[in-house]
This record gives C-alpha cells, sequence and structure tokens, in this order.
C-alpha cells in the first residue's frame, strides 16, 4: 500500500471490552440439563486464532457420551416434550430467544474470540440472527396445523445435528429451534474450533428451565458426529459441512430410515451486468467473498463481469482491496478477521499456490498482518479459466475468481457449470433480466442486487453437492415433520 494510502486508511484502534464476558477454564457435556464430565476423560483445547491463545478445554464425548445424551433426549421426548401442549413449547423458545438478546454482547465477544470472526459481524448478524430464528420459530410452535392444513404434522423424535464452525452460534440457532418448533428433542455437537458459544447456549437453555434432556449439546471431533450419526435411536441427522463428510453421513445411514438434510459446500457466482450500479456491485462483491474471511458456504466466490465493464469494475474493486482492514477482530474497525484455525489457513494457502501454478494473475493489496495467529490478505485471481481448480473447488478463505462474459446465455452456462449449486448473485438495473436468471440458475437461492443478506423466513438450501433439504421458513419446518 502506498504510503498516502495508508494514510488515507488508518484509524485508531477501536477493541471492544471483554470484560463482560466470563469464560471457564473446563467445559464439560451439557446432557439432561447439567454439564457433566465426558466417559472418555478426555479434554481439547479450543485457541482463539487471532493471537494463538488459549480460550478453554472442552470436553470429548465418546460413543458412551453421545450414548447418554441421546438417552436423554428419548426420554425427555416421551415424557415430556411431546406430551407438552405447542403452546408451551412455544413459550420456552420465546425464553430462549429473549435470554440471548439478553446476552447478546457476550455471545458476540464469545464467538468473535472462538472464531476469528470480526466483532462488528458476530455483534450485528450473527447474534441478532441467532435471536430472531429462535424468535420465528417460536411463533410457529402452535400453528403446525395452520402451517400445514389437512396435512396432520408430527414430530419426528430426536433429532441429531452436527454444526460447522463458520457460524457456530448461528448455525446452533438454525438447528434447534426449528427442531423445538416441531416437537422434537436435540443432541447437537458443536464443531471442534468453536465449541464456546455453544456452550454459553447451553447455560442459557439450563437457566430458562427447559426440561431436562429436550437440549443436549456434545463437543467433541469428527469421531464425536459419527457416532451420533450411526446411534440407532435418532431419528432425523442435519448435518452442514463440507461435501466429502456429508456424502460419508449419508452413506452411513442409508436404509436406516433416519430421515436426513444437507447443508454442504458450494462455489457460488456472482454476476455483474454492464448495467448494474457498479459502485453497489463492488461493494456487493467485497461483501460477498470478504464477509466472515469468505467462510461463508454461499460466499460470491466465482465473478462473472460483463467485458465491457470489466476493467473498471477490477479497477474499482483492486482500489477497495486496499482500504479493507485486516487484522484483530475485536476491533470495531477491522473488515476481515482471523482465519479460523491453522488447517483452513493451510488449506487457503494452497490453494493460492495452485491459482499461481495454474495461470491466473494474482492480486493482493498490500496489508500488514499481525504476528501472530492466522490471517490471509483479500485476494483477486485475474485470468481464471473455467477449468482451473481455483474456479471449480470450494476454497472457503477470502479469494476470488474472476472470469469475464459476453452474453446471457454464455454467463448462465458458465455459472452453472459447477458441482455445487448453492447461491448466486445477479447485479442489473433490469427486473426481467433477474427473472430470466433466477429461473435458470442452479442455485439454491439467487440474490439480486445484493448478495448474503438473511432471514428467518426465508428458505436456504443448495442444489446438486450442495446438498438437500432447506433450513429456515416453513421448509425449516417441513425437515423436522412426517405427515399422515
Ligand atoms: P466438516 O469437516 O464437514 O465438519 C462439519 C461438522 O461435522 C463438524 O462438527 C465436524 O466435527 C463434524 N464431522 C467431521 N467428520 C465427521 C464425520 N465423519 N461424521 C459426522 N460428523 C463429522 O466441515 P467444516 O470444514 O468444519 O466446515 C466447512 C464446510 O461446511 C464447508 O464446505 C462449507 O461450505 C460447509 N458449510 C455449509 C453450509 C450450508 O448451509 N450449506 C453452512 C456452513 C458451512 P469437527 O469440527 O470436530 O471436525
Ligand atoms: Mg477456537
Amino acid at each position: 500500500m502506498g504510503k498516502e494510502t495508508q494514510n488515507m486508511w488508518s484509524y485508531a484502534p477501536a477493541l471492544e471490552g471483554t470484560g463482560h464476558l466470563t469464560i471457564q477454564k473446563k467445559y464439560g457435556l451439557f446432557i439432561n440439563g447439567e454439564f457433566v464430565k465426558p466417559n472418555s476423560g478426555k479434554y481439547f483445547k479450543s485457541i482463539n486464532p487471532a493471537n494463538e491463545e488459549l480460550i478453554a478445554e472442552f470436553a470429548e464425548a465418546n460413543e458412551k457420551d453421545v450414548d447418554l445424551a441421546v438417552k436423554a433426549a428419548r426420554t425427555a421426548y416421551d415424557k415430556t416434550w411431546s406430551k407438552m401442549p405447542a403452546k408451551e413449547r412455544g413459550k420456552y423458545i420465546y425464553r430462549i430467544a429473549r435470554m440471548m438478546q439478553e446476552r447478546a454482547r457476550e455471545l458476540a465477544v464469545a464467538e468473535c474470540l472462538d472464531a476469528g470472526k470480526t466483532i462488528r459481524e458476530a455483534r450485528d448478524i450473527d447474534v441478532p440472527l441467532a435471536c430472531n430464528h429462535f424468535f420465528y420459530y417460536a411463533g410457529w410452535a402452535d400453528k403446525l396445523n395452520e402451517a400445514f392444513p389437512g396435512k396432520k404434522p408430527k414430530s419426528l423424535g430426536v433429532a441429531g445435528q452436527i454444526i460447522p464452525w463458520n457460524f457456530p452460534i448461528l448455525m446452533a440457532a438454525w438447528k434447534i429451534a426449528p427442531a423445538l418448533a416441531t416437537g422434537n428433542t436435540v443432541v447437537l455437537k458443536a464443531a471442534e474450533t468453536t465449541p464456546l458459544t455453544a456452550m454459553i447456549l447451553a447455560e442459557i437453555i439450563q437457566e430458562s428451565g427447559l426440561p431436562n434432556g429436550v437440549v443436549n449439546i456434545i463437543t467433541g471431533a469428527g469421531k464425536t458426529g459419527a457416532a451420533l450419526v450411526k446411534h440407532p435411536d435418532v431419528n432425523k441427522i442435519a448435518f452442514t459441512g463440507s461435501t466429502e463428510v456429508g456424502k460419508l453421513i449419508q452413506k452411513s445411514i442409508a436404509g436406516s430410515g433416519k430421515k436426513l438434510t444437507l447443508e454442504l459446500g458450494g462455489k457460488s457466482a456472482n454476476i455483474i451486468f454492464e448495467d448494474a450500479p457498479l459502485d453497489q456491485a463492488v461493494e456487493g462483491i467485497v461483501n460477498g467473498i470478504f464477509f466472515n474471511q469468505g467462510h461463508v458456504c454461499c460466499a460470491g466466490s466465482r465473478l462473472f463481469v460483463q467485458e465491457s465493464v470489466a476493467q473498471k469494475v477490477i479497477e474499482k474493486l483492486k482500489f477497495r482491496l486496499e482500504s479493507l482492514i485486516v487484522g484483530n477482530p475485536l476491533d470495531k474497525n477491522t473488515d476481515i478477521g482471523a482465519i479460523n484455525s491453522k488447517a483452513q489457513l493451510e488449506t487457503i494457502e494452497k490453494y493460492l499456490k495452485i491459482g499461481k501454478e495454474e495461470g491466473a494473475e494474482m492480486f493482493q493489496p498490500k496489508c500488514d498482518l499481525p504476528k501472530k495467529g492466522y490471517y490471509c490478505p483479500p485476494t483477486l485471481f485475474l485470468d481464471v479459466a473455467q477449468s482451473n481448480r481455483i474456479s471449480q473447488e470450494e476454497i472457503f478463505g477470502p479469494v476470488l475468481a474472476i472470469q469475464t462474459f459476453r452474453s446471457i446465455d454464455e454467463v448462465i452456462q458458465k455459472a452453472n457449470n459447477s458441482p455445487y449449486g448453492l447461491a448466486a448473485g445477479v447485479w442489473t438495473d433490469k427486473g426481467s433480466r433477474i427473472f430470466n436468471l433466477t429461473t435458470q440458475l442452479r442455485a439454491g437461492v439467487v440474490w439480486a442486487n445484493t448478495y448474503n443478506k438473511f432471514d428467518p423466513s426465508s428458505p436456504f438450501g443448495g442444489y446438486k453437492e450442495s446438498g438437500f433439504g432447506r433450513e429456515g421458513g416453513l421448509h425449516g419446518l417441513t425437515a423436522y415433520l412426517k405427515f399422515d
């Protein structure tokens, strides 16, 4: 970065305080309403990826622990939750939502520390959206017959839920809220690198007086997740994570009768037409791929710009990248926080190397990265070919592969040329063009003149290798119900 630019964009630090957050040294498993020691006797560490400091130790659940959690969920289902009038169930869900709001600052800071995401996003997006999911589904709890008239919706039983590390508290809310509203009980496994907010949620749930065993939250590694998937007394598996693990899960439960939803990876296309408001589109591109360090399943990681405006858009984009602040996630000025783990940073760096080897031109703004912690500057790859690995494979980091196009047919064909089909963005002044594209793009969500916008009432999910089933909205209820 030139001196001039650096001065233009430097701000005094504005660190969010952490004094209001009490983190325990060691967390047990939340089973049957209590925090218990794991049968395994083992604990693992979660660190802050922004400075590599220890956050806390978390229990590693083994098969026996998973079994105890599932038994607690089964007993709670049979004896309490399935018998409770729906409107009473709804009251508990509202209470959890309100209590999360009361502890919103704690949750936001905890998420920032454990996951490396910026405080701005944790505070303004993750936590409010997580609360809103509980509020939204609380409202449906006693209206299921109205939601599905004449279809006699019934709960499934025990839901086993497995979540990734990119939106820890939000994913927990996406999973737990609809399961409870539809009368199911839950065993949720948090991701290994981000268990902290799940355990704070467990404290909230305990304090809310929700009957014991209705929600059980366990921590551990992939093996813990696999034990939950295989448990014979689980009726439904809801998984969000990589396509690779999703395929393993699908194989492992084939023929078991367990209901399954899979929310998997993506390589989503963000498409800019020449008549688009270009400055807004540039902000949309930045938000689409650099938001949450690119740790977003629906990140707009493939950019398609119409040839006539390509040079202009790329110039604007490069200029904008110079102003992005990469650094301490707790600083309110930070735009791009820490990469979630060392392993994920290594994956991203592997792809940077692949991109260069494939002959694409790499652009990174000059920025000083903190000495400790895991960081990656925002990165553009220009002159990318359709067949390049950087335009086909999910990188899950702040890396954008850029291509150009001339006609609508060409861009539709290019955008759909992907094993994934999670999301897409279309930027144009022309409404009819938006509708033309939304019907032809094979993507679960298509944003028009915006990107990465979420709402509890709107269903989310993928095509092809991005998975099946929908979360959010009425569709999200269906995933936890059976019908006569
Ligand atoms: P991952 O490795 O698939 O892990 C996801 C979860 O599954 C974690 O809790 C993980 O535990 C657990 N797990 C690992 N192996 C397992 C197994 N054999 N059986 C059962 N559970 C197992 O994915 P990730 O790398 O953490 O997350 C990133 C991926 O998630 C990306 O591909 C991204 O696109 C996808 N994602 C999709 C959505 C969506 O809605 N479509 C949303 C967010 C993320 P550990 O943490 O202990 O490994
Ligand atoms: Mg961590």
